[in-house]
């Protein structure tokens, strides 16, 4: 008996693992996955999908329309057609390239693939599928098809092709200049809100830490974790729990100095350095941010609280040694009833 029981635990917990690694997993991923559920009409898209066209997360309706809408209207009808060949069965697989709208109304090639992945009475009832950006080799490889045409075809001097040739290398190298700075700006920030990720926040403490001995200045961070949020997500679901993450960044960013740096440090933390300010002004701050976050009205008219540890840099402190008290501060509002500041 004890040992059936043991078992359905550690099945159950795998199973809640497996879900964890896939949704980080589609969290940092630069492809875009969606997951049809063709009897609700429902379409759930990975934050990467999102990220590939400059989108905010999560900002359209989860339909199929969201989709149809940002295909080139010149790729339109071709691919309505593969992806009704695919679903009926009169072809095996589908897989099908055409240009999607960005967020700037730009368009770039993708290539979409998908599989469905369950039937019920012979219906199709989900398909799955992925994304990808093919930007780059698409247009590399058109011009030089476009290229051979014009050398074949010999109408073409050669003052045409290297002028043109020229024009297409500078359009290519933009392009890649706009891909690397997207790969840059993804390493550092986190996807969901746009704030620093805990990486870059662990550098830039670090080199307030210095900053701070080397002039005698204060140094105060706060960490703020959100209250109850398991029950938000239980109650709302995770999409408006993602918003009120969304929602929580913007209020504090527009709280807060330039000189401020604000980052989301896990799940539902956040964390925020307060160069040149000591515990009671850091105290203060935190104060403010705790009070304008209990009387925000939240997306799907969620309201949450945040429970607040402060606490300010010693002379003696390493990195380890600030952040395991303000980690304590932080546990210690959350023992005091949360919703509170707690410096130490
Ligand atoms: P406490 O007041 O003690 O902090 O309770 P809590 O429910 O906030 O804390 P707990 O650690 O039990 O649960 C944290 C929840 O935060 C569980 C997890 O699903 C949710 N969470 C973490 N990251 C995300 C995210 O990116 N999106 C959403 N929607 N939820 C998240
Ligand atoms: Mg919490
Ligand atoms: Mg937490």
């Amino acid at each position: 008996m004890y040992d059936i029981f043991m078992e359905i635990t550690y099945e159950h917990k795998s199973v809640a693992e497996a879900d964890f690694t896939l949704n980080n997993i589609l969290d940092i991923s630069n492809q875009g996955f969606w997951d049809w559920n063709a009897i609700t009409g429902y379409v759930q898209r990975s934050p990467g999908w999102f990220r590939m066209l400059g989108y905010d997360i999560n900002i359209f309706k989860n339909d199929v329309f969201t989709w149809e809408n940002i295909i080139h209207p010149d790729d339109y009808e071709q691919v309505m057609k593969h992806f009704e060949d695919y679903i009926s069965d009169s072809v095996s697989e589908y897989k099908i390239e055409y240009r999607c709208k960005k967020y700037d109304n730009s368009y770039i090639w993708i290539q979409d693939t998908g599989k469905i992945v369950q039937k019920i009475d012979g219906k199709i009832a989900r398909m799955i599928g992925a994304h990808t950006n093919i930007d780059t080799e698409k247009i590399s490889k058109d011009m030089l098809l476009h290229q051979n045409q014009l050398l074949l075809s010999d109408n073409a001097t050669l003052d045409d092709l290297v002028k043109k040739r020229t024009e297409e290398l500078t359009m290519i190298n933009k392009k890649l200049q706009e891909q690397m700075e997207e790969a840059q700006m993804f390493a550092s920030h986190d996807g969901l809100t746009g704030l620093y990720n805990r990486r870059s926040f662990e550098k830039l403490f670090e080199k307030e830490m210095h900053r701070s001995k080397r002039y005698s200045y204060p140094l105060s961070v706060v960490l703020f974790d959100i209250d109850d949020f398991k029950k938000i997500n239980d109650t709302y679901g995770h999409i408006v729990g993602d918003e009120v993450l969304i929602g929580i960044s913007i209020l504090v960013s527009k709280i807060i100095r330039d000189s401020d740096i604000v980052a989301r440090w896990g799940g539902e933390e956040f964390i925020i350095i307060f160069p040149e300010s000591d515990l009671d002004s850091a105290k203060e701050k935190a104060e403010k941010i705790r009070e304008a976050i209990a009387n925000e009205i939240f997306p799907s008219a969620v309201r949450i609280t945040c429970s607040f540890g402060v606490t300010t840099y010693l002379k003696q402190d390493t990195a380890d040694s600030f952040f395991i008290r303000c980690d304590e501060a932080l546990y210690q509002a959350k023992a005091e009833g949360k919703n509170k500041v707690n410096a130490l």
